[in-house]
């Protein structure tokens, strides 16, 4: 691998795979968030600052058996030509009907230094997400250097983002500058984190959770855990949780794993209370109870006043702090308290000094909602790629630039 910011990609046909999944209205196909495509910019940017030429490929969607109009990327030029011609910039932005073929062979071929193509979705073929080799071949003629810049897909080993690696010699194959960011700030958080270091762990199952606590225990000094999943623990431990939400058959589970922590010497950060609904709905009657002692026919759907203290305390102390998963249903005003208290104290313990990452989807939600994406360390575009980072996992497409 070469380091993309050292490179001068001047003359260079610069093949390089985004994440441009972003979410488009289901009436009007008009992009609702474009968070991914500005993600990527400053890597787009370099490469035509450099005097090189890009070929971008992306995924849209899950598309079934082929083209659909509705994950076309088409629906993407517009935007990402005027994110690409701003402060009297003139970037041409051309966009291909396929991924491989004639016409993006051509239209690649034909491209100038400055200019950039886009390629039709990955996913029209079949092929992508099998990690087709012949596929992965036709894509890489298309350009002299490969770049992943995609994070939100370096936990699959697809066409685009890993089998390809090997159609390119090692000097030209790159992170891009999302990418390279993502991997520093989560290899920061896994390997060269200054203790205490706190993991947040939110959001609705324990099952979904269980190999990224394992993980923690191997690193974290402290793990808190809230939303959902903590009732699942509080009923291991012989607690009331009336009707809130449970996973019976990983009772055992959760008793295994807070008797791991207690050996590893891992602190388990539990709510000590809870604010219960008689209803899963913004409109139903709350009150408070202790997470172990909720009376029959309520429910559990945020952690109450007396542990968002008990969490803040914790996230005050802490040195590197770690955060997937929201502490209550934050969808719902009523139950957003929780969620806000703890984005809050994250932004507080940054501020003084801690460093601070929260990635997967809902946690990354609630940041921005609040206002505080700028106020926390580094926010991660990767969903299921960070949650398989802090399990352990070997992501292909890490590994295949790398290798
Ligand atoms: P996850 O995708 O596993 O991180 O879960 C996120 C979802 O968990 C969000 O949609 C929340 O509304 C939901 N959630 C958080 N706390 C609770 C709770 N106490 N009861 C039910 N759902 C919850």
């Amino acid at each position: 691998m070469s380091s993309f910011s050292e490179y001068n990609f001047a003359n260079k046909k610069v093949l390089v795979r985004v994440d441009f999944n972003v979410p488009l209205d289901k009436q009007t196909l008009a992009i609702t968030d474009d968070t991914r495509i500005v993600a990527a910019l400053p890597t787009i940017k370099k490469i035509i600052a450099d005097g090189g030429s890009v070929i971008l490929m992306s995924h849209l969607g899950r598309p079934k058996t082929g083209p659909e109009d509705k994950y076309s990327l088409k629906h993407i030029v517009n935007h990402l030509h005027s994110l690409l011609n701003t402060d009297g910039d003139i970037v041409n932005v051309f966009f291909a009907n396929d991924c491989i073929g004639e016409q993006a062979q051509q239209t690649a071929a034909m491209l100038k230094a400055g200019e950039v193509l886009l390629l039709e979705n990955l996913r029209f073929y079949k092929e992508e997400e099998a990690g087709d080799i012949e596929f992965a071949k036709k894509l890489s003629t298309l350009g002299t250097c490969w770049v992943n810049d995609a994070f939100g897909t370096a936990h699959r080993a697809h066409a685009s983002t890993a089998v390809i690696a090997q159609f390119f010699n090692k000097e030209n194959r790159f992170f891009g500058m999302l990418m390279e960011a993502e991997v520093k700030a989560a290899e920061k958080v896994m390997h060269q984190n200054e203790k205490p270091f706190t993991a947040i762990i939110g959001g609705a199952k324990v099952s979904d959770k269980i190999l990224i606590i394992e993980n923690l225990l191997e690193r974290a000094t402290d793990i808190i855990i809230g939303g959902g999943m903590a009732y699942t623990f509080m009923k291991a431990q012989g607690g009331n949780i009336g009707k809130s939400l449970c996973e019976d058959d990983r009772l055992e589970t959760a008793n295994e794993l807070l008797k791991k922590a207690a050996a590893k010497g891992v602190c388990i950060h539990l709510p000590s209370d809870s604010m219960i609904a008689d209803n899963f709905s913004n409109d139903s009657n709350t009150s408070t109870a202790p997470s172990n002692n909720i009376p029959d026919g309520w429910m559990g759907l945020d952690i109450g006043t007396n542990a968002c203290e008990q969490f803040t305390n914790v996230l005050h102390k802490s040195k590197t702090i770690l955060w997937n998963g929201p502490m209550g249903v934050f969808e719902m005003s009523k139950f957003q308290h929780g969620t806000k208290a703890i984005a809050t104290a994250v932004v507080e313990a940054t501020a003084n000094g801690a460093f601070s990452l929260v990635g997967g989807g809902d946690s990354v939600a609630a940041v921005n909602q609040f206002g505080y994406t700028d106020k926390v360390s580094y926010v991660s575009t990767g969903g299921g790629a960070l949650l398989e980072y802090f399990e352990g996992k070997v992501l292909p497409g890490i590994a295949a630039v790398n290798s």
